[in-house]
C-alpha cells in the first residue's frame, strides 16, 4: 500500500538519530522527507543519485526498510507550508495559498537562475517550465483548473491587471526573494487549447561589467573607443535571446555621470542614477501618436546620449536617425543576423543609404549571440561519434570540450553559464573613410571582407566564427552546440590557428 506525500504528517517523520544527522549535514538542502516506515518523498531530480544512493541504504540500515516515492516540486513545497512550524512563521490562514504557489514557482525561477517563466495551459492539463542559459526545461505539471488559477494569482500581483483568459494581456510587478527584488512582466495569448504565458524575470539592479560578458579583450577596447567617439550611431545587434539588452545595459552605465543621458525603452529593465528613464508602450492604441509625441519633446530635452531599447519600426529608426543627425551619441539595438545585415535592414526601415555612409553617423556595429558554457566539473572530452569527434579535434585541438546533458551538482543540465560570441565593427576608427564609402554603397558583402582583412584601424575585425574558436579551443564551449547557433564553422575559420586566434583576441 503506497502512502502519499499529503497524508504524512510531522508526527509520521522519522525520527531515527542517524538519518536526521545525515540530512542536518545536507544543510536542509535536500527536497526530501523521510517517513518513520522508511518511505523517502523525494522532489523528481532533487536528489544527486549519490546522496539518493546514501540516504536510502543509511534509512535502509535503520529502519529496515527503504523505499523512494518522487513527487513534484509543487506538492513537495505545499506539503512544507501546510507541516511548516508555527512559531515565528506568517499564519497560513492570513496568506492565499494561490499567492504561495506564485511566490513558490518564482521564488525556485529565480534559485534556478531562469531568465523566463512557461505556463502552458492546455485542454487536461497545464505545464510549467522555465528557461535557464538559453535552455527551456520542464519544471512541474499541474491540473488545467490549477494553472487558470496560478495565471490568475500572477495577474492579481500586478496594478490595474486582470488576467483575461479569451485574449491577450499583460502584467508587471516586483517580486522579493532572497533579499533582492526581482521585476516580473508576464504576457498571455490565447492559445487553442488554452493559455500560452510568458514571464520574464529580471533583477533591475543587475548589471554585467562589459569586460565579464564574453568579448574578446580588444573587442572591449574597440567597444569602449566606440562609446568615446564624440557622437554616432552605437548599434548592438543579434537575434532574440541574444544578451544585446544585457550589453546596452553595460554599455550605459559605463557612461560619464557628467552627461545628459535619457533611455527609452519598452519596458525599462534597469533603473540607474545618472539616466532619465522614459518607457513607451509598443503596443495598444494610440502608440504611434505617443511615441511621436515623445520622440519631440526628446530633442527638446538636448541629451549628450541617446539611448534607445530597440529600433523595430518606422518611427523607432527615424528618432535614433534624426539624434545621430545631430551628432549625438545613440546606443540601440537592433534584430539582425551580422554586422553588415544590419545596414540592410536600416535602410529597409527607412534610413537613407548614403546618410549611412556618412562620415560619423555610425560609430559602430556588434553582432553577438549567447553561447553556453561547458561545466567545468563534468564537461565530455570526447564526442560519442567518433566521426564528428575527429572532425571537432582537428579543428580545435585537445582541449575541446562537449556539453554533459546529465550535468552535476555544480550545473544546471550540463551548462555552467552563457557566453559572447562578437563581431565587431568598429567603424569610427576606420580612417581611410573605406567603409563610409562602401556602406553608402550598399555593398554589403565588400564591407564584411574589408572589415575582416583592415577593419580596425588596419588591423583586420576578428569574425564571430573566429570568436567563437578561440573558445572552443580551450573547452569553454560545445563547438556542436554553438554550430547550431551561428552555423558551421569553416576551416578557413579556424584552418589550425587555434593558438593564434587566443593571440589575435588579446
Ligand atoms: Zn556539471
Amino acid at each position: 500500500m503506497s502512502r502519499r506525500l499529503q497524508d504524512i504528517r510531522t508526527a509520521d517523520l522519522c525520527t531515527d538519530r542517524a538519518v536526521r544527522e545525515f540530512l542536518r549535514v545536507q544543510g536542509g538542502r535536500l527536497e526530501c522527507v523521510v517517513a518513520a516506515d522508511g518511505t523517502v518523498f523525494a522532489v523528481s531530480g532533487g536528489l544527486s543519485r549519490r546522496v539518493g544512493r546514501a540516504l536510502l541504504g543509511l534509512v535502509h540500515g535503520s529502519l529496515g526498510a527503504a523505499r523512494l516515492v518522487e513527487v513534484t516540486p509543487l506538492d513537495f513545497a505545499q506539503w512544507k507550508e501546510a507541516n511548516r512550524p508555527r512559531l515565528g512563521a506568517i499564519p497560513a490562514a492570513s496568506r492565499n495559498p494561490a499567492n504561495r504557489t506564485v511566490e513558490f514557482v518564482f521564488g525556485r525561477a529565480v534559485e534556478e537562475r531562469a531568465s523566463d517563466v512557461y505556463l502552458d495551459v492546455r485542454l487536461d492539463r497545464a505545464m510549467l517550465a522555465f528557461r535557464t542559459y538559453g535552455f527551456r526545461r520542464p519544471f512541474d505539471q499541474l491540473s488545467r483548473d490549477d494553472g487558470l488559477a496560478l495565471a490568475r494569482s500572477i495577474w492579481a500581483l500586478g496594478t490595474n491587471a486582470q488576467f483575461d483568459e479569451s485574449g491577450v494581456c499583460d502584467v508587471a510587478f516586483d517580486f522579493e526573494h532572497g533579499g533582492r527584488q526581482y521585476r516580473i512582466r508576464g504576457n498571455s495569448m490565447k492559445e487553442v487549447r488554452g493559455n500560452s504565458v510568458v514571464c520574464r524575470v529580471r533583477d533591475p539592479s543587475f548589471v554585467l561589467p562589459l569586460e565579464d560578458s564574453g568579448y574578446a579583450p580588444v573587442q572591449v577596447r574597440q567597444i569602449a573607443r566606440m562609446c568615446r567617439a564624440p557622437g554616432g550611431l552605437i548599434l548592438i545587434t543579434g537575434e532574440t535571446n541574444s544578451g544585446k539588452s544585457t550589453t546596452l545595459a553595460s554599455l550605459m552605465s559605463g557612461l560619464p555621470t557628467t552627461q545628459k543621458v535619457i533611455e527609452v525603452a519598452d519596458p525599462v529593465e534597469v533603473l540607474m542614477d545618472h539616466v532619465s528613464h522614459i518607457e513607451i508602450e509598443h503596443y495598444g492604441e494610440g502608440t504611434a501618436q505617443r511615441l511621436n509625441q515623445n520622440l519631440a519633446a526628446l530633442v527638446r530635452q538636448n541629451p549628450d546620449t541617446l539611448v534607445l531599447g530597440e529600433i523595430r519600426d518606422g518611427p523607432s529608426a527615424t528618432a535614433a536617425k534624426d539624434m545621430a543627425i545631430q551628432g549625438k551619441r545613440v546606443l540601440t539595438t537592433l534584430h539582425s543576423q551580422s554586422c553588415a545585415a544590419a545596414i540592410p535592414r536600416l535602410v529597409n526601415l527607412g534610413v537613407p543609404m548614403p546618410l549611412l555612409g556618412a562620415r560619423a553617423f555610425l560609430a559602430g556595429i556588434v553582432n553577438q549571440n549567447l553561447v553556453p558554457v561547458v561545466c567545468g566539473s563534468c564537461g565530455l572530452a570526447s564526442h560519442p561519434d567518433a566521426a564528428v569527434d575527429a572532425r571537432y579535434r582537428t579543428l580545435f585541438g585537445e582541449s575541446v570540450r562537449f556539453l554533459n546533458r546529465a550535468g552535476c551538482g555544480d550545473c544546471r543540465g550540463g551548462v555552467a553559464g552563457q557566453t559572447l560570441v562578437a563581431e565587431v565593427y568598429p567603424l569610427c576608427l576606420d580612417r581611410t573613410g573605406r567603409a563610409n564609402e562602401l556602406i553608402g554603397a550598399g555593398r554589403v558583402a565588400e564591407l564584411e571582407r574589408h572589415m575582416r582583412r583592415n577593419g580596425a584601424g588596419g588591423n583586420g575585425c576578428m569574425s564571430k566564427h573566429q570568436h567563437a574558436a578561440t573558445k572552443a579551443a580551450v573547452g569553454q564551449i560545445d563547438p556542436e552546440h554553438t554550430e547550431r547557433i551561428i552555423g558551421e564553422f569553416n576551416g578557413e575559420d579556424v584552418e589550425g590557428r587555434c593558438g593564434d586566434l587566443v593571440e589575435l583576441g588579446r
